[in-house]
This record gives structure tokens, sequence and C-alpha cells, in this order.
């Protein structure tokens, strides 16, 4: 009796420690409803990439940049590129948003045509992103009828967005685990933003310990040309910026305030300074 006491015991905490563990392995799906949950690279690499991809260096915003290709595009980070716009880039007289990679204005507003494919889970992620855009800026979403160039919402790996507006479809690309948060930041690649912590003036705020990121991946962190952006402040608040430990290979900081402390990553809203980015491209 007693011996039967004790197994029925030890099955009831065999089975909690086995639905302990099942939750352990289910936490990707929690981070779906977390603003806060894309505190790693996880959210900074644009598909799982096998490692196979064909490298390709190019210089880009005047530095040399190795960039993965996958069809015909060239993969930094989250950031879908192509070839004709890596080149571009080193020609920019100012600004990293050129007129023809704008969303168009109609009266005061931008329009930004979309889809949102009908098997993509949480749905409300992207809903929530675009009206934090559409209470914070002169962008505007409509769904899309018949225009050419327009966001298509899909599910996949990682997060991920082309850069501006590419006169044709573009995927913003969402795993389950990407937040209302990391779609905020699609967007801002999708209108023409991209990372701040590769702003030129980044290295008089932050220093980024090159020694601990992963191989393959320091392109990544490689400063913009100065041409290249208009703002001279650089802002570690931005929704465009990297956190403490993308792409770390050891565990240890990539990326470190001057006084050597770590850094939340922003994942929640527009800051004001990229308002202020926003506003000088899309008034
Ligand atoms: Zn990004």
């Amino acid at each position: 009796m007693k011996t039967s006491k004790f197994l029925g015991l030890s099955a009831l905490t065999l089975s909690v420690l086995m639905f302990t563990n099942c939750q352990t392995e289910d936490e990707p799906l929690a981070t779906e409803v977390n603003p806060e949950a894309f505190t790693s690279e996880a959210s900074a690499e644009v598909y799982p990439l096998t490692g196979n991809e064909k490298k390709i260096t190019k210089m880009f915003f005047g530095e040399e940049t190795e960039f993965d290709q996958v069809n015909d595009n060239l993969i930094l980070g989250d950031m879908i590129l192509s070839p004709e716009q890596v080149d571009e880039s080193n020609n920019l007289a100012k600004g990293v948003i050129r007129k023809n990679r704008h969303w168009p204005k109609s009266g005061s507003y931008y329009y930004i045509p979309y889809t949102v494919d009908s098997n993509l889970p949480n749905k409300g992620r992207v809903t929530s992103a675009i009206n934090h855009w559409q209470s914070k800026t002169k962008i505007r979403f409509i769904k899309r009828t018949n225009q050419r160039a327009y966001i298509r919402f899909r599910s996949g790996s990682g997060c991920s967005s082309s850069v501006g507006r590419t006169g044709s479809r573009q995927n913003i690309t969402l795993a389950s685990g990407c937040s209302t948060g990391n779609t905020i930041h699609e967007i801002g690649h999708a209108i023409g933003m991209y990372h701040e912590q590769q702003h030129p003036k980044r290295d008089s705020y932050v220093t980024v310990n090159f020694n601990n990121i992963k191989s393959g991946k320091s392109s990544n962190f490689k400063k913009r040309s100065s041409s290249s952006v208009r703002t001279s402040t650089f802002d570690i608040g931005s929704i465009m910026m990297y956190g403490s430990y993308f792409f770390s290979k050891n565990g240890k900081p990539t990326i470190v305030r001057k006084n050597g402390s770590t850094f939340n990553v922003q994942r929640s809203k527009l800051s004001s300074r990229d308002l202020s980015v926003i506003k000088r491209y899309y008034k």
C-alpha cells in the first residue's frame, strides 16, 4: 500500500516535472504577446541562415560589407537589400532614404498598401504596429487593392524586411516570436530606416566589442559613411538600435555604453529621435 502510494506520488511528481519541462520548451510561444520579448539576436537575423550561403563583399555606405546572398537578394541581419540598392548607397549625397524609395504622398499623408497572409499567427501585432505608426507619423496603411508596390505581412522564420519601397511586392516576415515592437522595427526598415548601431557618430556614445561578435556578423556593426545621415545625433533608445548581446559569440556584450555598462534593447515604440528622423523624410 505504502509502495503504491509512493509510486502514485512519484508518477504525479514526474508528470508535474514533465509538464514543467513542456512549459519551458513552449516558452517561445509565450513571447508572441510580450512586447519586450525580443531582447536577443533572434530578431536580428533574417532567416535561420544555413551558413552555406554565398558570401558577397560589396561597398555599402562607403564600407566594405559582407552580405549573404539568397536568391537575388543581399542579406544583412534582418535587412533584405537589392544589389542596386547596395551600390546606390555609396553615392548618396545625403539621407539614408532616397526619394525613389519613399512611399508616395497623397494630400497630407504617405500611403502604404499592405496585405496580411491569412495564416499569419497573431495578426494583432500587425494591427498594433500599424496603429502605432499611424498615431505617431504621417504614414497611413491601406488595404491593398491592385497596387503594384505593397507590403505583404507573412509568417516565416525570423523577423525581416526589405529596406525602403522596392516598387513591387515586398515581404515583412514575422516568426511567431516576433512581437509588436519587432513589427514596428521591421516597418521602420520598410519605410527606409537602417540600424542605429551603424550610425557614423556611434563611437562617441557606445563601444562595439568586435572580439565578442560571431564570425561573419561584424558587418552588422560597421559604421555608415557620415554623408549617409542627416541627423548628427545618435540615439541608443532608437527602435532601430541593436541590444548589448546581439550576435555575441561568447555571451559577452557586443555593444556597451561608454562607461562599459550594458543596456536593454528598446522594442516598444518609436523614440522621439526616430520620429524626428522620419519627419525629415515623411513630413
Ligand atoms: Zn532590423
